[in-house]
This record gives C-alpha cells, sequence and structure tokens, in this order.
C-alpha cells in the first residue's frame, strides 16, 4: 500500500504542472478569473483540482465543481483523481453526468459535465456551494462552454468570493482572457517532442481502409517497443471497423507469415483498442493500462482522445481528417450529425499527441493542398452551428428576458436565435410576448429536450404517462436493434416483429414491453438481436425520469395499448418536425418544404401506403436526408398546432401566385 502511494506521488509529481504548483495556486489567489494553458497531458484536468483541495480551497464548507465537455471524460477523469487521492468514488471526489450522480454532501472535488452545471445554476442562481469552478477543455468551444461562460461573467459580479478558472489547450486562450477583461494567462511550460508529418500523396477514398494499411503497415515496420499508435476516426461506427478490419488483417499476415502453428493462435503481441463515448466504462478504462513491453498498444478513437483523454506512451498517430459535428442548418431549422473535415487546430492536435513521450510520427490521410485549401483555421464553435431551442428554454428560465442580449462570447446567428424562439413557441413554452409560460417553466425543470419534455408533461392529460416516459427514456439511447454482418436478413426479420404500424416511437414502446414481460432477461435480446445494454440504460434512465417526475408532481397513468392516444401526445411536441407525403415514397418537411425520406430501418420504409403526414425525431443528413423514428399522425392533430393551417396558407398564396 505505501509503495503503491510513493509510486502515485512520484507520478503526479513528474507532470509538468507540478513544477507550476506554487505559481498557479497564488495566481488563482490573487485573481478572481485565472486563464490556465497547457499541452494535453500536463495535468491540468487530474492536479488542478487536488492542487485546490489541498490548498484549502474547500475548509469554508464549499466546494471544487470542475466541467467537463465530455460525459466520458468526467466520469473517467473523477475515477482518476479518486484513485490518486485514494479514497472511494462519491466519497471526497464524485461526479455527476445526466442520468447518472456519483456524488455525495461528502464530495469536495465535483466532476461534471457543463450541462450539469448549467442545469443547477437553474436552481441556485448563485451557485452558492462553489468556492472555485473550474471550466475545463474551454477551447473545444461547445454549447454548453459557452453559455456557461455567458452566465459566469455576470454572477461573478454577485459573488466577488467565486474563484473561475478556465482550462485550455492554447489555441482561443486570448479570447477568454479579453472576454473576462483582460484575465491573467499562465501557460504550463512543457516538454514536446518533434513530430514528423507525413501526407498522403493523393486524395483518399475511403479513409478507414487507408487508416488499416497504414497502422497494419507502422506494427509490421517498427519494433513494438518504439511505442503505440493513435487513430482518429469520425464516429462510433468507423472505429469499430476499423478495430476490426485491422484485427482480420493482422490475423491473416501472420498465418500467412507461418506465425501461428494453430489455427486459434491470436494476436499476442497486440492490443486494439477502441475508445468513444457511449462504449461501456469498463471497456474505456482499458486504453490506460501499462502493457508489458512485449506487447504494442493500437487505439482506434474518436475525437475524444484529442484533448479530453491523455493516453500515454503514443508514437504514432493516424488522422482520419474528420469528425463528426452536430451541425445546424437555420434556414431549414433542423439539426444533424454530419462528417466534417476537421480545422487544422484539430489536425495538429491529433498529431500533436505522438509527441508526448519522444519525438513521433503522423500520418494525416489527407493531402497537404487540401489542408492550403479546404481547411478552416479552428473550429466553429457549436453555438454558431447547432440548435439552440434546449439554450434559449434554460436562458428564459434564468430570467434573461432578451435572449438576443446575452453576453455570448461568440454570438450566434440572429437566424438560428429566432428560429429557436420559434420552436419554443410552437410548443407552447413561449407565449406571444416570448415570456416563458407555465408549461415552459415545467419544461426547463426536465432534463430533456424541449420536445420531449412537451411530450412527457401533456401525456398526464392524455392519460398516457407511464407509456409516455417508456418512449421517452428510450429515445435517449442510441440504437438498440442490432445488425451483425452475415446475419442482416435474420436481424431485419426479427426487428419487423416488433413494428407497431406506422410508428418507430410505439415500436421502441413495444420493445420495451415484450422485454419487461420476459422479466427483462438478456437472453431474450440476444435472441432479438436487441442490445441488451441498451435497454438495461433505458431502464435507468427511465427510473431516474421516474423520480423526477415524483418531485415535480408529475402523475403516471397507463392507457393501455391505445395507441391513437399515444401518438397524438407524440404529436404535440413535434409540429415543427411534421412532414407531408409527396409522390411515391417522398416526404417534403411542413414547414421549410426541404424533401426528404424515410429510413430503411424505420417501421413506415416498407409499408405499401405510407401515411399523408407524419412527425419525426431526427434527421440524418448521409448521401440524402432521412427521417429517423417516425410516427404517421392525424392531420387535425397538426392543425391544433395551427401549423398545418401555414402549410395551407402556404399553397393557396402559391395557387394565386401560379394561377394569377
Ligand atoms: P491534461 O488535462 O493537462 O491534458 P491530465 O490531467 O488529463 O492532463 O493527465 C495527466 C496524466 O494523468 C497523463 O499522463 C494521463 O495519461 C494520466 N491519466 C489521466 N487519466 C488517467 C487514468 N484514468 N488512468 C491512468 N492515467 C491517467
Ligand atoms: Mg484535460
Amino acid at each position: 500500500k505505501s509503495n503503491y502511494k510513493e509510486d502515485i506521488n512520484a507520478t503526479r509529481q513528474s507532470l509538468p504542472a507540478y513544477k507550476s504548483r506554487d505559481a498557479l495556486l497564488s495566481m488563482i489567489r490573487e485573481n478572481q478569473v485565472s486563464i490556465i494553458i497547457g499541452e494535453t497531458g500536463s495535468g491540468k484536468t487530474t492536479q488542478l483540482p487536488q492542487y485546490l483541495y489541498e490548498d484549502g480551497f474547500t475548509s469554508n464548507g464549499k466546494i471544487i465543481g470542475v466541467t467537463q465537455p465530455r460525459r466520458v471524460a468526467a466520469m473517467s477523469v473523477a475515477k482518476r483523481v479518486a484513485q490518486e487521492m485514494d479514497v472511494k468514488i462519491k466519497e471526497e471526489v464524485g461526479y455527476t453526468i445526466r442520468f447518472e450522480d456519483f456524488s455525495s454532501s461528502n464530495t469536495k472535488i465535483k466532476f461534471m459535465t457543463d450541462g450539469i452545471l448549467l442545469r443547477e445554476a437553474l436552481l441556485d442562481n448563485d451557485l452558492d456551494k462553489y468556492s472555485c469552478i473550474m471550466i475545463d477543455e474551454a477551447h473545444e468551444r461547445t454549447l454548453n462552454t459557452d453559455v456557461m461562460l455567458g452566465i459566469l461573467k455576470d454572477l461573478l459580479q454577485r459573488r466577488k468570493d467565486l474563484k473561475l478558472i478556465i482550462t485550455s489547450a492554447t489555441m482561443n486562450a486570448m479570447k477568454f482572457s479579453k472576454f473576462f477583461g483582460n484575465a491573467p494567462q499562465f501557460t504550463i511550460p512543457g516538454r514536446t517532442f518533434p513530430v514528423e508529418i507525413n501526407y498522403s500523396k493523393h486524395p483518399v477514398s475511403d479513409y478507414v481502409e487507408a487508416a488499416v494499411k497504414q497502422a497494419v503497415n507502422i506494427h509490421m515496420s517498427t519494433s513494438i517497443q518504439s511505442g503505440d499508435i493513435l487513430i482518429f476516426m469520425t464516429g462510433q461506427e468507423d472505429v469499430e471497423v476499423t478495430t476490426d478490419t485491422i484485427r482480420e488483417r493482422l490475423l491473416e499476415l501472420y498465418r500467412k507469415k507461418g506465425d501461428f502453428t494453430s489455427p486459434n493462435d491470436d494476436l499476442e503481441d497486440i492490443e486494439i483498442y477502441p475508445i468513444y463515448s457511449a462504449l461501456a466504462p469498463e471497456f474505456q478504462n482499458r486504453i490506460f493500462r501499462k502493457l508489458d513491453i512485449s506487447k504494442r498498444k493500437i487505439v482506434i478513437a474518436t475525437n475524444i482522445a484529442e484533448t479530453s483523454l491523455t493516453i500515454d506512451g503514443i508514437r504514432y498517430v493516424i488522422d482520419c481528417g474528420y469528425s463528426k459535428l452536430k451541425v445546424y442548418n437555420p434556414r431549414i431549422g433542423l439539426d444533424a450529425l454530419a462528417t466534417t473535415p476537421i480545422s487544422l487546430a484539430n489536425a495538429n492536435q491529433r498529431s500533436g499527441r505522438a509527441g508526448r513521450t519522444a519525438p513521433g510520427v503522423a500520418y494525416r490521410l489527407y493531402t497537404e493542398e487540401s489542408v492550403e485549401n479546404d481547411m478552416y483555421t479552428s473550429t466553429i464553435p457549436e453555438i454558431q452551428r447547432t440548435n439552440l431551442s434546449n439554450t434559449v428554454l434554460l436562458l428564459k428560465s434564468l430570467g434573461i428576458k432578451n435572449v438576443l442580449c446575452f453576453p455570448f462570447i461568440d454570438m450566434p446567428p440572429i437566424q438560428t436565435l429566432l428560429s429557436s424562439l420559434y420552436e419554443l413557441w410552437s410548443i407552447g413554452a413561449i407565449d406571444n410576448f416570448g415570456e416563458l409560460t407555465k408549461l415552459g417553466t415545467e419544461m426547463s425543470k426536465l432534463p430533456l429536450q424541449p420536445s420531449l419534455s412537451k411530450i412527457l408533461l401533456k401525456s398526464v392529460e392524455f392519460g398516457c404517462s407511464a407509456e409516455m416516459l417508456i418512449i421517452v427514456s428510450m429515445l435517449s439511447i442510441p440504437q438498440i436493434f442490432q445488425r451483425p454482418k452475415g446475419r442482416e436478413k435474420e436481424s431485419d426479420k426479427e426487428r419487423s416483429r416488433f413494428f407497431i404500424a406506422g410508428s418507430d416511437h410505439l415500436t421502441l414502446l413495444n420493445v420495451y414491453l415484450q422485454w419487461k414481460s420476459n422479466r427483462f432477461s438478456t437472453k431474450w435480446c440476444t435472441k432479438c438481436f436487441i442490445q441488451s445494454r441498451s435497454l438495461s440504460k433505458a431502464e435507468d434512465i427511465r427510473k431516474q425520469l421516474l423520480r423526477v417526475m415524483e418531485s415535480q408532481n408529475i402523475q403516471l397513468k397507463s392507457i393501455g395499448s391505445n395507441w391513437d392516444v399515444i401518438r397524438h401526445c407524440i404529436c404535440t411536441g413535434f409540429s415543427h418536425q411534421a412532414a407531408k407525403l409527396s409522390g411515391l415514397k417522398r416526404y417534403v418537411h411542413l414547414r421549410t418544404g426541404m424533401h426528404t425520406q424515410i429510413h430503411p430501418t424505420s417501421a413506415l420504409f416498407g409499408m405499401g401506403d405510407l401515411p399523408p403526414y407524419v412527425i419525426y425525431n431526427e434527421l440524418l443528413m448521409t448521401s440524402s436526408e432521412y427521417l429517423v423514428c417516425v410516427t404517421a399522425v392525424d392531420p387535425f392533430w397538426l392543425m391544433e398546432s395551427s401549423l398545418l393551417m401555414y402549410d395551407i396558407k402556404k399553397q393557396n398564396a402559391e395557387n394565386e401566385y401560379s394561377t394569377g
């Protein structure tokens, strides 16, 4: 045990932040706001909160709050700090992310997502329980970070005793300093090694294949001791495909070379780990494992490994040049995840991962010309490219009358703010004067998107809140149906057994109910090609939301299998996301006139007669636009929300125009 402690201490003291410990603390003591800049891995996230704690910043009974843009990071970093402090998680060190609270009244250092801190600001405007707030990874400029910074700017005037620490990679630091009245900056001196950068000679058409080739090539042509490999991919899907393909390719090679004597031989000198947000926690921590020197690690990551998580020992980086970004198009008023070229700042962060422990090599799977011609210098902040309805609802609940005057560090497009106001008005969260309605106030108290809050609250009137609670919980988790390679037909057939005519929402409800009547069995899930882990997660979320409902006196009522009532209720929250059949298989979006179609995974996809009107939960933009999670609705329900009227008016106007 004492050996372990010595080890931990030695590791902590070897981090670059340690040499600056005293300077950092005195800067924080002397200033209300401090900007701290440092290379990834210098110890900002794990060390600074501990320094503050050791230096007595919690002795007045208040606590240290640290925000992270990502759920995974909040969780992983809290666990690491608890381990370093030799305490149990949920005791002195805790974390809170949406639907998971691992903090307690003993917690002195609390990690959380920035969204959680925003919710806390809603309940306690002055964030009184905190003596220090550290906004970590601020350079990522996530929506919630930006909103939090605006709120803090105001709060610091009222709470002169509150310390704000903003930590950032090197980009953007000046902007934060200016925003907070020229707050002082401190750069943690770090040691980084040069990284040799290689570009692709020709544009790459399949970056998964290119990455696989490159990784296999590095592994076969360098010594294992020369270091580990980190591959940046865009999202869960291509991370998984890359992981599997590298494994297959290497097995094949080893077999050919005759390294394997029996067909059951496995790759012994290599560990291949995927990492992405939705990966189960027990698998996430594997990437930090120290391997025996006879083994090499290949980590395939989303941009989570760009700055949030530091993996030691990386010498080779392979960068596909893309990431998945939430993009909002204010003209059509829709949010979508899109695979987008990264910015130069991201590219440099990614390459930099190779030079932490020794000189490294980065392989960029794009051409040098494309960097000069096509890449932005830095990424456009999320607040300027995403849907703001949740944010606007939050600002309204914080008592901000005119959201156009909120101190945004970068102003979002006015069009986006206006279309969020429109959405909130159309679902009844704000009135004609832009004031929060009673319903809007209730909506803001639920940890859900405005549309989902609306249908959950409305479902009490409709008498179907038990069913709606299940639907909302099921919507909060990714992908529940599996479609394993080689068994597509079989799994599609299983899936279709759950379909409820004309509604993916009801299909989700049906899956849950059947799972329940099979006593939540994992075996049953496997048989039906359903991810049991996702369903358990949905059940967790359902229980958490149930507790929230109880605390807000929202009654639980069941309507059994009266599907029409449930569809009607869903419609009340999605009238701004409605589409009308136009032609054989195509739909047009009611408000914007944009053309779309039903996604092949939908229960409606194969239907002979498609319903004339539908609402949808999500829009997927790939080669064309798809509606994901769709429910057929009665046009009269839409009329109630006056949206169809709008459509009819527009058609009349168009008719007049063409005939006149
Ligand atoms: P920064 O925030 O400046 O990027 P961190 O505080 O996250 O740096 O990381 C400091 C060191 O702690 C790194 O060497 C990193 O590898 C190590 N570390 C962080 N999390 C873990 C973990 N869960 N397990 C093992 N080591 C970790
Ligand atoms: Mg960090």
